[in-house]
């Protein structure tokens, strides 16, 4: 059987081993695919157990991401400009690390959402693992600029100027976003995960779509967004199924279908 998985903490919640299970359907093949819960610091030990008992391939979730990024051997650009890693397969004993996160956000926008990158100003709220992950698969759109505030302004600061040779983007601590309304903001800080609202400016939303890249539930950015003349609101479930498909691409080759997956698991989860 071949044998793939997502490694985390928490995983109980994720809904990749679902997604994976209609991705192979969709093409005949045989796969399993479990979820791992890793101790914090026991990352590094779960991924070389389940190496060694034959797995070909495995997702990386919160907290690992970039402590995956040590264990590989060749990167893809994403992955390595990222510094995160989310996707490994494993080929003759050698491991290849993906960052399929930014390519998922994108082709959630472009394609399922109908919405254009290209020319927007863009607001990341947050300059964690996943803002790494999302930075360069925009920049590749050609925006116009892209904002990214964070609450410890040095991380933002220090991503802005790690990316800064794709395109055009500048870091700010999170008040010294004003009122300005942008094309798109994207809620990348994991405050929704704690039920809280990161805090900026209201007037920033008018007009704006407001994609909050957690998923599930409604959310405090979702409804802050809502009461503040958004033009549109969106979870990051799209995301998620996109940067599923990716993964599966980059392990068995073929690129699944997203539309059907997604919407059943819409109907699930709303
Ligand atoms: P990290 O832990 O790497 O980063 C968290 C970020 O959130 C930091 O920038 C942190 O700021 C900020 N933050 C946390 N709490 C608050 C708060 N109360 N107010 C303001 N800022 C806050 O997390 P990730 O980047 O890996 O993940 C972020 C979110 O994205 C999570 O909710 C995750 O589930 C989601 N995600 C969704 C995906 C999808 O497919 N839909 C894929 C990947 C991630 P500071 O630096 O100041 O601590």
């Amino acid at each position: 059987m071949n044998k793939y998985a997502v490694i985390g903490n928490p995983v109980d919640h994720s809904l990749s081993p679902t997604i994976h299970a209609q991705f192979a359907k969709q093409i005949g093949l045989s796969m399993s695919y479990k979820k791992i819960l890793a101790p914090l610091d026991g990352f590094s030990v779960a991924a070389k157990n389940f190496i060694s008992s034959g797995a070909l391939g495995f997702n990386i979730t919160v907290p690992f991401k970039v402590e995956a990024y040590d264990l590989i051997d060749e990167y893809t650009l994403n992955a390595k400009t990222a510094g995160a890693v989310n996707t490994i397969k494993v080929e003759n004993g050698t491991l290849y690390g993906e960052n399929t996160d930014g390519i998922g956000l994108v082709n959630d926008l472009c394609n399922n959402l109908q919405q254009s990158i290209k020319g927007k100003d863009i607001l990341i709220l947050g300059a964690g693992g996943a803002t790494q992950g999302i930075l360069l698969p925009l920049l590749e759109c050609q925006p116009e600029r892209i904002l990214v505030a964070n609450r410890t302004k040095t991380k933002s600061l220090k991503l802005a100027n790690n990316f800064s040779e794709y395109g055009k983007v500048c870091g700010f601590g999170l008040d010294q976003i004003k009122a300005k309304p942008v094309d798109i903001i994207i809620n990348a800080t994991s405050a929704s995960l704690d039920g809280k609202m990161p805090e900026i400016a209201p007037g920033v939303a008018a007009g704006a779509l407001c994609y909050d890249l957690m998923y599930g539930k409604q959310t405090p950015f979702m409804q802050w967004a809502r009461e503040n003349s958004a033009l549109a609101v969106t979870d990051g479930l799209g995301m998620l199924v996109e940067q599923a498909a990716s993964a599966f691409a980059f392990w068995h080759g073929k690129t699944p279908e997203t539309k059907e997956v997604l919407k059943s698991l819409r109907e699930t989860t709303d």
